[in-house]
């Protein structure tokens, strides 16, 4: 079931995947573009949510799809990573008196310029009006570098730190009596996940580690929920099975880096995660990881 959107108090549309069990519902069929999902589990003694959207008035919006729902307060935000499109609104769930658990690895590329100037690049993605009141809410108050329990109200929320898949600070949320996984950006719609941040390595054992779950119900980062979880493990690992593969034989063969993604079309300059960004970005990585495994730099 999805609730129809933009309720009277800005409220997201919500799909209930078990009882009491929500995904908030982010764009489809923009890639990671768009807004990306998000979640919360409602139990007896307060709502857990997983991530916390793109900017202050999504957190907002988020606040109010929960407040739509339950009374119940806000106890827990479990952010799957640290990329700003995940965590810019927390500071309202924060204020909201919800503690984080997070990874503590926050470190993300796009913040190599420093804070200021991720500031500035998310001010013209999301606009400035939608920052309004922002400020950082993602240094965990419980901080998950392996695996956590997380039990409120008769719920069980399993976290874990399945690797270095699509970001240093990736975690998995687990719920195992409802067998609903919200996975990050491990997983989204097109099956292109970015490992610029992480490795292509980690991400296929993270894959695994996905499949042995077994879950009912798989909540992507971004897109579509899809109707068969497998589907969309399977599309991603032989999506980045198939990108090692050529770019170790372009490594074997003495191909230069820039020949060997020459096959693909150019990035968009000025959408650093569209398609064919994500698609050009990550050859580009996994030529590198090829490259250091070829010259034995790193276990294979
Ligand atoms: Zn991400």
């Amino acid at each position: 079931m999805v609730v129809a959107s933009a309720g009277p108090g800005g409220e997201l549309p919500v799909r209930e995947l078990a009882p009491g069990v929500y995904a908030v519902v982010g764009d489809t069929g923009r890639g990671v573009e768009g807004r990306p999902n998000a979640g919360f589990v409602v139990t007896a003694e307060g709502v857990v949510v997983i991530d916390a959207l793109a900017s202050p008035r999504q957190g907002e919006q988020l606040l109010a799809t929960i407040r739509g729902i339950t009374d119940q307060p806000v106890k827990w935000l479990v952010l799957t990573h640290h990329h700003p499109d995940h965590h810019f609104g927390a500071v309202v769930l924060r204020k909201a008196g919800a503690r984080v658990s997070a990874h503590p690895d926050r470190r993300v590329l796009a913040a190599e310029g420093g804070e200021d100037a991720l500031i500035a690049d998310w001010v013209r993605v999301v606009g400035l009006d939608a920052m309004r009141g922002f400020e950082f809410a993602n240094v965990p108050d419980r901080p998950v570098t392996t695996a956590d329990t997380l039990r409120l109200g008769g719920r069980t929320i399993v976290i874990t730190h399945p690797g270095a898949g699509h970001s240093a600070g990736d975690l998995l949320v687990w719920l195992p009596k409802e067998r609903v996984l919200f996975a990050g950006d491990v997983l989204v719609e097109d099956g292109v996940t970015m490992v610029v941040d992480g490795s292509s390595g980690d991400l296929l054992r993270v894959l695994d580690e996905v499949d042995s779950l077994h879950a009912a119900v798989v909540v992507p980062g971004h897109g579509v929920i899809p109707p068969r979880p497998g589907d969309l493990v399977r599309r991603t690992r032989d999506y980045v099975g198939g990108l090692q593969a050529e770019m170790r034989s372009a490594v074997e063969k003495a191909v230069p880096m820039r020949r060997a993604l020459a096959v693909l079309p150019p990035a968009d300059s000025t959408r650093p995660v569209s398609l064919n960004s994500r698609r050009r970005r990550n050859a580009a990585r996994v030529y590198v990881e090829e490259e250091r495994k070829y010259m034995g730099l790193d276990e294979p």
